[in-house]
């Protein structure tokens, strides 16, 4: 759905409402466009095809559809049966006046809150090139890191924009952190974040600590995602805990001062963009290694940039960090950004440390490149069954014993 020129680091890292990307933001863009377009519409019916259908009441798809077109009014219709065509998560605008039809749109929710067709951010990508290799040559021969070449394409104003995105994360971390109760949805999920920041062992190991502590901050942004709360798309809603957990637990641990995280971010942007350029970032087209796995990625590069290291250690790292991630599916239960979500956040953010570890030592003799992964990780997550791809129709979401009240 992407073309082969990447946009903006700003439309990878959106500041939003959860608890998805694709479910919630995507639509609540879809319905504000059209809005703006048809000024004059005093109505409307709105399809919904695939996976936005199949878990898009357990996301609150229709909610924010319905909120978003207010006054207007009309009906958002689940249509489980229509086949979707160019990606999954697929929906039918029409308006009306007066009763009489006005206009009829098809849009894709193409993960991350972005929208195909999209007239507010169309427009040409802004980076020339899209795979690491090409990116980490341009840089060689200019001297630059990776962070300098997002600055080169972008100008200074990237930066006070990272600024936000950066006081988001730290912002949601601690909101999760501050809060108890049971999430939204009727799951029973519990908040857990505050208990594990809390429930320090008494002969804690530093790794132990160190696991505690990224994990807490994982689920604190998962659960802030889950109950609706504000956080930072990276790359996904669902994923959106895995970056801010490493950056803060490194930033407390070593002192990485915020310019230094702000570099760290624009690095994990590059990487996150050339994933959603060359492959998807969405679970309900490649199943949640798209979402978790290129999270992961994401952390292992910033990670990378905080430690100085060189392409080769950032490309080992960012590999590393989706590779075993391939073939993860996507298979929320009841349809909702919980279970497995939070805890997958967790143990992703926990993996993207020993990635950065594994590079450290490694990166001279490694085979496979990060953007060759990527693009298996494409072909992998469309081969997946649809029942694995964000529909709630196959494995934990299949065999887990819920039964909504
Ligand atoms: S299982 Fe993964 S891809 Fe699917 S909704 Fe959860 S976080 Fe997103």
């Amino acid at each position: 759905m992407n073309d082969k020129k990447m946009l903006s680091i700003r439309e990878l890292y959106r500041i939003g409402r959860g608890p998805s990307s694709s479910h919630t933001m995507g639509p609540e863009r879809a319905s504000l466009q059209m809005k703006k377009k048809y000024p004059d519409a005093d109505g409307y019916r709105v399809m919904l095809y695939g996976s936005l259908a199949m878990t898009g009441e357990g996301h609150g798809t229709d909610r924010v559809i319905r909120e978003t077109l207010s006054p207007l009014t009309g009906e958002v219709v689940f249509d489980r049966k229509t086949p979707t065509e160019r990606h999954p998560n697929m929906m039918d605008f029409t308006l009306f006046k007066k009763g009489k039809e006005l206009a009829r749109e098809r849009v894709w929710s193409i993960g991350g809150g972005a929208i195909f067709p999209d007239c507010e951010g169309c427009g040409e990508g802004i980076y020339p090139l899209s795979t690491f290799h090409d990116i980490a040559r341009e840089c060689a021969a200019n001297n630059l890191r990776l962070w300098q070449y997002a600055e080169a394409i972008e100008g200074k104003e990237l930066f006070p924009y990272l600024e936000k995105v950066w006081g988001a994360m730290k912002a949601s971390i601690n909101r999760g952190l501050s809060v108890r109760g049971v999430l939204p949805g009727g799951l029973g999920t519990e908040r857990r974040a505050q208990i594990i920041y809390q429930k320090k062992h008494i002969d804690e190991s530093p790794q132990t600590r160190e696991n505690r502590l990224v994990s807490s901050y994982a689920f604190a942004v998962g659960e802030e995602n889950a109950a609706g709360g504000v956080i930072v798309t990276a790359p996904t809603c669902g994923s959106s805990g895995v970056l801010p957990a490493v950056l803060r637990y490194m930033q407390e641990s070593r002192g990485f001062s915020d310019a230094e995280i702000l570099h760290a971010l624009a690095a994990a942007g590059v990487i996150g963009n050339i994933i959603k350029t060359n492959a998807s970032i969405s679970g309900a087209e490649c199943g949640c290694q798209a979402e978790i796995g290129s999270a992961c990625s994401m952390a292992a590069a910033a990670l990378a940039e905080l430690f100085g290291m060189g392409f080769d250690q950032m490309d080992y790292a960012a590999e590393v960090a989706i590779e075993h991630h391939l073939g993860l599916t996507c298979d929320p239960i009841g349809g909702l950004v919980q279970i497995p979500c939070i805890e997958r956040n967790a143990v992703a953010a926990m993996r993207a440390i020993n990635a950065l570890s594994l590079a450290n030592f490694l990166a001279d003799s490694h085979k496979i490149s990060f953007d060759l992964v990527v693009k298996t990780m494409y072909n992998t997550g469309t081969d997946l069954p649809l029942g694995y791809r964000e529909t709630s129709s196959g494995g934990l979401a299949k065999y887990y014993p819920f039964e909504k009240n």
